[in-house]
């Protein structure tokens, strides 16, 4: 029997449970595991989770590699276990047999490079082993573990640790705080990033302060969604505001924040605070008429319940329910990564607040995929954001709460359109 320098054993792992097959940390730490099992030392581990589905990844062991790419909606999972010398990678196969309850199975074992089939080179082997052995701590394995968000041509990849603290279906999404290496703890609702420790005050400082800067009276101010808490956080920094209603779908997402992004979710408990857990288009539908001076629309990506916040009932009752000289602030999409939403979404808001009283504010967020996103807006009556005057008002203001991106001079320029986008919103 030719002597052979590794062992490939080929397996497919069938009737999977799709949420192990889509669960990136899970699926990482039984690898990892599989080969410890068998007695392999780990030197890295690299996983990318991909949205909607499914899970990629690789650890390579001194003895070779495991490898395995899922697709959860067949319950499937391709594994390949390459090893050499005395590991016996079945050990490996029953336990992640055990771990992704596989159903069935197929398993294919080939012996690989037949040595009488290669020729030998020379070189002084010892030397190198030795110095490869230093450098490998048993223990310590560098973790390359990344979520991606993606559309069928472009994505968004951030490296994160691993760990996931907080995980829950609920009955409108999945709700997740994952970890990343350079943004901290970061929230996503069916794996699309929502907010991030390092980089939410882009999004949340340009939610809030250009439209109640524009009207420059606000009392009265209604939020729908925002369950992360960061918009009404910073509406709240606004001392003459009375009363913040925020009407959020999902009690879950408000839980997990609270308790793992408090830096964010920081102002659930203020007295001038309303905080509701409902639909926020069924509470427009029977809002009151002519009351809020300010609508904040927080909402999600145009999918599961949040769809209907793109709609024109739900901006019709909006407007309905604004005052006059109320002003409609949306969270817009991208121009760069979902244009249809982006540009339709302009169109219902001119339809509905007048052709010139839909103007478009673009700002950046490094974890948006593209980066490039927007908020749109509806001004029933009220002056245009871009004709403020109150600049060093916003200035002093800017200083006294230390605000990271919003200042007079980015409130204006955030209306200056590209001509590129102009394109988009033309109807
Ligand atoms: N910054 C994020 C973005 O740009 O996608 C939005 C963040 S915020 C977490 C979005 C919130 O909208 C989520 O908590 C979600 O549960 C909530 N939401 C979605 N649909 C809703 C609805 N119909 N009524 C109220 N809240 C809703």
């Amino acid at each position: 029997m030719s002597h052979a320098l590794g062992n490939h054993i080929l397996v497919e792992f069938m009737g999977c449970d799709p949420n192990i097959m889509n669960d990136v940390t899970s699926i990482e730490r039984d690898m990892v595991g599989a080969a410890q099992k068998a007695g392999a030392t780990v030197i890295n581990s690299t996983f990318h989770h991909f949205s909607p589905f499914g899970v990629s990844g690789v650890v390579v062991i001194q003895e070779s590699h495991l490898a395995i790419h899922t697709w959860p909606e067949y319950g499937y999972a391709a594994v390949d276990l390459f090893t050499c010398g005395e590991m016996n990678a079945w050990i490996s196969f029953d336990f992640l047999k055990e771990c992704f309850g596989a159903k069935n199975y197929s398993a294919l074992e080939m012996k690989r490079g037949s040595v009488n089939l290669l020729t030998r080179n020379d070189f002084d082997i010892t030397s190198m082993r030795t110095k490869a052995s230093e450098h490998i701590n048993p223990e310590m394995y560098t973790r390359n573990v990344w979520f991606t968000d993606k559309d069928e041509n472009q994505a968004l990849s951030l490296r994160y640790t691993g760990d996931v603290f907080y995980d829950v279906q609920s009955p409108f999404q999945r709700v997740r705080i994952l970890e990343s290496q350079k943004y901290g703890k970061m929230l996503t609702l069916d794996d699309m990033v929502m907010t991030t420790e390092k980089d939410e005050f882009h999004y949340h400082e340009m939610i809030s302060h250009p439209s109640l800067f524009t009207h420059g009276n606000v009392k009265n101010v209604l939020v729908i969604g925002g369950g992360d808490g960061g918009t009404v956080r910073e509406v709240l920094r606004h001392p003459g505001i009375e009363k913040v209603t925020m009407v959020e779908i999902d009690g879950e997402v408000i839980k997990a924040c609270k308790e793992f992004l408090p830096s964010i979710a920081a102002s659930f408990d203020h007295p001038k605070l309303d905080l509701r857990v409902d639909d926020g288009i069924a509470y427009i539908a029977n809002a009151n008429k002519d009351f809020y001076d300010v609508i904040i629309v927080d909402g999600s990506d145009p999918v599961g319940p949040a769809e209907g916040l793109f709609s024109v009932s739900f901006y019709t009752n909006c407007y309905n329910a604004l005052k006059e000289g109320g002003i409609l602030v949306a969270q817009g999409e991208s121009p760069k990564f979902n244009e249809k939403a982006f540009s339709e979404l302009n169109h219902t808001l001119q339809e509905i607040f007048g052709k010139e009283n839909a103007p478009v504010s673009l700002f950046f967020v490094p974890t948006y995929p593209t980066g490039m996103w927007s908020f749109q807006y509806g001004l029933k009556g009220s002056k245009h954001p871009k004709s403020v005057t109150n600049l060093e008002e916003i200035n002093a203001f800017v200083e006294e709460n230390k605000l990271k991106y919003y200042n007079a001079e980015i409130h204006v320029g955030s209306f200056a359109t590209p001509n590129f986008v102009k394109e988009l919103l033309k109807k």
